[in-house]
């Protein structure tokens, strides 16, 4: 039960996550939701990362690394997890590559929701969170296309990545999710 929610900003992997997580009682690890509180509460990550969240651009590999091991090493993360916005470049997947070496956890399945542009920006401005001006809503596009899309290749060529429809309603796309899982991966999952 190791996943990876792969998906532009917006692509409503953030909800599923959630869901899924509470359900199967696992950890729902949202980088972007750790540097929010970070950044409110003003720790020493929150006043590092925060220029680069503000401006939609990518926190450096190097942060996210630290808070992702740091997170490891807590032990609810023995059973199983949900990374949420996290690898985003390539330098990051083979760092969590090499960390799930060192904790001897096995490589997770990756779940990509593919949504199009248009739907992307609608909902990103729907939703009325801080860092979502229309302004760092392009350019968080555009940098997801530039560093994040890779990241499909590379899972897709270790043949463990799941395409989802994201374009329908959050519970139709909670439903194919559970199905494609089910298919894939029947003898693990416990449903809660
Ligand atoms: P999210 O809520 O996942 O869209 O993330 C909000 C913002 O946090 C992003 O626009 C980035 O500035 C930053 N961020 C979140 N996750 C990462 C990551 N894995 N690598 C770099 N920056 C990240």
């Amino acid at each position: 039960m190791q996943f990876i929610f792969l998906g532009s900003p917006g692509a409503g992997k953030g909800t599923q996550a959630s869901l899924l997580a509470n359900r199967w009682q696992i950890p729902h690890i949202s980088t972007g939701d750790i540097l929010r509180a970070a950044i409110a509460g003003k720790t020493s990550l929150g006043i590092q990362a925060r220029s680069h969240v503000e401006a939609g651009e990518l926190v450096p590999d190097i942060l996210i690394m630290a808070l992702i091991r740091e997170r490891f090493g807590e032990p609810d993360m023995k059973q199983g997890w949900i990374l949420d916005g996290f690898p985003r470049t390539l330098t990051q997947a083979q760092a969590l590559d090499e960390l799930l070496a060192i904790v001897r956890q096995p490589y997770p399945q990756a779940i990509y929701f593919e949504v199009s542009t248009e739907n992307l920006v609608t909902r990103m401005l729907g939703r009325g969170r801080q860092d979502d001006t229309e302004a760092t809503i392009r350019r968080r596009l555009e940098i997801y296309q530039a560093d994040t899309t890779p990241l499909i290749d590379f899972y897709e060529k270790r043949e463990c990545l799941i395409k989802i429809d994201g374009n329908r309603s959050p519970d139709a796309v909670t439903q194919t999710l559970q199905e494609s899982l089910l298919v894939h991966q029947s003898s693990h999952l416990v449903p809660v």
